[in-house]
C-alpha cells in the first residue's frame, strides 16, 4: 500500500516546484493574505510554506493528510463549478508520502494549534502545540524514500528556476496576496499586495512594464452581444445572467513596436488561476499579426473571468492546462481585445 501511495504521489509531485504550487494553492484556498515560501537547496533539502489563512482544527488536520481527504467538495455537483484551487485531496497525502513532512496549524480562535509529523516507517505524530494563526507545512528531504525519482531532479539552479516561474505566475494572478520566496536565506521574490501593474513590474521587470498598455475594454458592440460573447469591464460584470460564456477580460499587452520579448512572456489568468494555453497564445499572436506581421513574441498579461462551468480544469493533475467548453468564443474575445487595444493605441 505504501508503494502504491508513493507511485501515485509521483504523478502529483514531480519537482520541488510542484510541492510549492500545491502548498501555495492550499494557502490561497484558506484565504491567506501573506504567504511565505522558504527553500533550502532549491527545495531539495526543504520546502516550507507558511500562511496566515484560516488554519485547521486538530480533527481536520488529522484528516488533511489522508488520501482523498478534501474539505472543498461537498457533492458531485461541486465538480461542475470548482472555485477553489484544490479539490482532489491528494496533495498533502502525496507530499507526506515522499518527504519528511511537518504540518503546524491553528485557527484564530483556538487556544492551541496542532503539529503533525510524518515519516516513512514511523507512526504519524500528532500533538498540540502553541502556534500563530494559520498553517505552516514543511517538507524536508523530498524523495528521500524514492531514489528513482530523486535521480530525476535537475541542478539547484534549474529547480529554483521552476519554483521562481511558478511563484511569479501566482504573484501575477493574486494581486491581493503578498508573497515572499527565500532560498538558502536569500530573498528571491517579494511582492506586496498591490495592483496588477505593480506585479508586472515585479515579475516581468521595468523594461517590459514600460511598454505595456492596458487592454481596451469592449464598448458593448451589438455584434458581440448577439453572438453571445460578452466582453465587459469590471464595473458591468453584473450583467452575468444575460449571456454565456460570461467573459470579463482585462490586463496589459505590449505596444506594437515591442518585438524582443521571449516566447514565455505571455501570461494568462483564468478565474484567478495562472494557466497555460497554446490556444490563447495563438489568439494573441493572431491579434498582433494583422497589425505587425513579424511580431511573434509580444508580452501580455491577460485575465479572464469565465463562468466556472465553462472551464474544465480536470485535464491535468497540476491543473495548469485548461479546456474551455466554448473555446471559439473565448478565443475570439481575446483576439478582438488585442486588436481593439492595438488599434486604439495607433489613434
Ligand atoms: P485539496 O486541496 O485538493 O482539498 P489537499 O491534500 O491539498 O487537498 O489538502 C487537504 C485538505 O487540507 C484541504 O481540503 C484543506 O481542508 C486542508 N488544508 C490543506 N492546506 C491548508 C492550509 N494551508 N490552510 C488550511 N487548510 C488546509
Ligand atoms: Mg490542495
Amino acid at each position: 500500500k505504501d508503494t502504491i501511495n508513493k507511485i501515485a504521489a509521483g504523478e502529483v509531485i514531480e519537482l520541488p516546484a510542484s510541492v510549492v504550487k500545491e502548498l501555495v494553492d492550499n494557502s490561497i484556498d484558506a484565504g491567506a493574505k501573506n504567504i511565505y515560501i522558504e527553500l533550502k537547496d532549491s527545495g531539495k533539502k526543504m520546502i516550507l510554506v507558511r500562511d496566515d489563512g484560516k488554519g485547521m482544527s486538530q480533527k481536520d488536520a488529522v484528516l488533511s493528510y489522508k488520501k482523498h481527504a478534501t474539505s472543498k467538495l461537498r457533492n458531485a455537483a461541486d465538480l461542475e463549478s470548482i472555485s477553489t484551487l484544490g479539490f482532489r485531496g491528494e496533495a498533502l497525502s502525496s507530499i507526506g508520502a515522499v518527504s519528511k513532512f511537518e504540518l503546524i496549524t491553528k485557527r484564530k480562535n483556538d487556544a492551541v494549534g496542532t503539529r503533525i509529523y510524518l515519516e516513512e516507517g514511523k507512526k504519524p505524530e500528532v500533538s498540540s502545540i502553541g502556534a500563530p494563526a494559520g498553517t505552516t507545512v514543511c517538507a524536508a528531504d523530498l524523495f528521500y524514500n524514492t531514489p528513482a525519482r530523486l535521480k530525476y531532479l535537475k541542478s539547484d539552479a534549474t529547480e529554483l528556476s521552476h519554483v521562481v516561474s511558478i511563484v511569479g505566475d501566482l504573484i501575477l494572478a493574486n494581486e491581493g496576496i503578498s508573497f515572499t520566496l527565500v532560498n538558502n536565506n536569500k530573498t528571491i521574490l517579494k511582492s506586496a499586495s498591490s495592483d496588477l501593474f505593480n506585479s508586472i513590474v515585479n515579475i516581468l521587470g521595468h523594461e517590459v512594464a514600460r511598454i505595456m498598455i492596458p487592454l481596451e475594454p469592449a464598448s458593448g458592440t451589438p455584434s458581440a452581444a448577439s453572438s453571445g460573447i460578452l466582453s465587459v469591464t469590471p464595473s458591468s460584470a453584473s450583467v452575468s445572467s444575460t449571456a454565456s460564456p460570461v467573459v470579463e477580460i482585462s490586463g496589459y499587452i505590449s505596444k506594437p513596436e515591442y518585438t524582443k520579448s521571449a516566447a514565455d512572456n505571455m501570461y494568462f489568468i483564468v478565474n484567478d488561476r495562472p494557466i497555460s494555453s497554446k490556444e490563447l497564445i495563438k489568439a494573441v499572436r493572431l491579434g498582433y499579426y494583422t497589425k505587425i506581421p513579424n511580431n511573434r513574441y509580444p508580452a501580455v498579461v491577460i485575465r479572464l473571468l469565465v463562468d466556472p462551468k465553462e472551464v474544465d480544469i480536470n485535464v491535468h493533475p497540476q491543473k495548469i492546462e485548461v479546456r474551455f467548453q466554448n473555446e471559439k468564443e473565448i478565443l475570439k474575445t481575446v483576439l478582438e481585445a488585442v486588436e481593439r487595444t492595438l488599434k486604439a493605441f495607433e489613434l
